[in-house]
């Protein structure tokens, strides 16, 4: 019997059997036990055996159980008794250290229940170590407390909050929900909040609320894509009030070109100017709200918030009553959110973050059947080779000796050797320091959008 199949030095396999899906190995614990495990007193006597099942790493394909045979001792000295410990074994269940480990990377990768069908054990235990390994990667990995937090929706079978770290590109937390006290407990519990500057928002008054109490130093900003959203559903609003009066031929029509009524006009091409103008000319109502939708978006140009707010007052007024109903939502979201609309011409949010944001939002439903909310967190947050982390070198320090370079340098003309060589190497005050952003949201699209996560 080779001894090493297992590859666990500490044991000696004595016997295998394998069946279609699993192998069954006997093995012994190589080294006695010598001492009590207790009071240390030497030379326990034995008092007994029982078989043990450990579970193992599956191997070709198999399921593998080893069995075994674990002495009880009785100690001389102080008459407890014990079971011999069984090297590299879980100490909480029945599993080989290298299969828990094993196992907790996979149910970041997988669902539970292949785990559980590969290994040969319950659901309910994959879960449990799935939840241990992530315990674990909470208590090691630390993302840096952004300075520009964005704080937005995504959706995991239901509503979810992340929260980014705007200038750096990355996802730093997934709340199970959006609502008022799960944002309180998580911003209060972030250590270095008070560094916070600005928070990127919808316009979703638990947010705000959330942010108030718990960031009262911190700028809230509403993204422009949150509310350029706005716009664009008006104009649909009035595009669909036509549904009625259209012949279905008719509506397919509308229904197929409405891209390019959601584009702002300057992106056109000549074919698309031409289609929009058809639509536009025999539904005058839709010409009126492409119109207001498009004029909106150009307060966006503005260069200041004083002259964004006289644009949106202008343009508020050209709002007629045929199409106001449908525009009447955004009327309200703008005088809601006014101060918060206009903190964005003072501090922009990048066209770069919401796209990639927004790309993340399209792909994540692709990972969202099979798992339970918290493994599609540890997927987001602690998939390997996404996380966006920066060396923080430190300070350059003037060396404190000039003279040593000197004497090294004589040493070499003495030896022909080139004086590098005996300048020693200067050791700083304080080590390199490794600061981790959180997962890097294109890695995150890429990896979702290839299957790899
Ligand atoms: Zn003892």
């Amino acid at each position: 019997m080779p001894a090493n199949l297992l590859n666990l030095p500490a044991y000696t396999v004595v016997a295998l059997e394998k069946s279609e899906y699993d192998y069954h190995i006997d093995a012994e614990v190589k080294r006695a036990v010598t001492h009590c495990i207790h009071c240390q007193a030497e030379n326990p006597q034995g008092f007994g055996r029982r078989e043990q099942v450990v579970k193992d790493l599956p191997m070709h394909g198999k399921r593998v159980g080893i069995y075994v045979t674990t002495r009880r001792y009785r100690c001389r000295a102080c008459t407890k008794t014990f079971y011999e410990p069984l090297p590299d074994t879980d100490e909480k269940r029945a599993m080989t250290t290298r299969l828990v480990a094993w196992m907790g990377k996979q149910a970041i990768k997988r669902t539970f229940a292949s785990i559980a069908d590969e290994v040969g054990c319950t659901e309910f235990t994959v879960r449990a170590v799935f939840s241990d390994y992530v315990n674990e990667l909470e208590r090691t990995i630390r993302f840096e407390t952004p300075k520009w937090m964005g704080i937005d929706e995504i959706h995991l079978i239901k509503p979810r909050g992340v929260i980014t770290n705007i200038q750096n590109n990355a996802v730093v937390e997934l709340l199970a929900n959006r609502n008022k006290e799960t944002i309180i407990k998580y911003l209060s519990g972030l250590q270095g909040k008070e560094s916070i500057q600005y928070v990127a928002m919808d316009m979703w008054q638990p947010y705000k609320d959330a942010v108030e109490v718990s960031l009262p130093q911190a700028r809230i900003v509403i993204d422009k894509f949150h509310v350029v959203k706005m716009a664009n559903e008006a104009m649909e609003r009035v595009r669909k009030s036509y549904r009625e009066s259209l012949t279905p031929n008719q509506r397919r029509g509308l229904m197929h070109d409405r891209f390019v009524m959601l584009k702002r006009e300057s992106e056109l091409n000549d074919r698309e100017v031409l289609l929009l103008s058809g639509w536009l000319k025999n539904y005058p109502e839709l010409g009126l709200a492409y119109r207001l939708k498009e004029d909106f978006v150009k307060i966006y140009d503005a260069k200041t918030k004083e002259e964004a707010l006289r644009r949106f007052v202008a343009w508020e007024i050209a709002v007629t009553a045929d199409v106001r109903d449908a525009f009447q939502d955004l009327i309200r979201a703008w005088r809601n959110w006014q101060p918060y609309i206009l903190a964005y011409f003072d501090h922009p949010v990048t066209n770069a973050y919401t796209e990639s944001l927004n790309n993340l939002v399209r792909v994540m439903n692709r990972i969202g059947r099979g798992y339970c909310f918290e493994a599609l967190r540890a997927k987001i947050l602690f998939s390997e080779g996404a996380f966006k982390k920066q060396t923080i070198k430190p300070k350059f320090e003037r060396r404190r000796e000039p003279q040593v370079a000197t004497r090294n340098f004589e040493m070499a003309l003495m030896r022909e050797m080139p004086a590098y060589a005996f300048t020693a190497a200067h050791q700083p005050n304080e080590p390199a320091r490794e600061i981790n952003f959180g997962a890097d949201i294109s890695t995150l699209v890429r990896l979702i959008e290839s299957g790899e996560l």
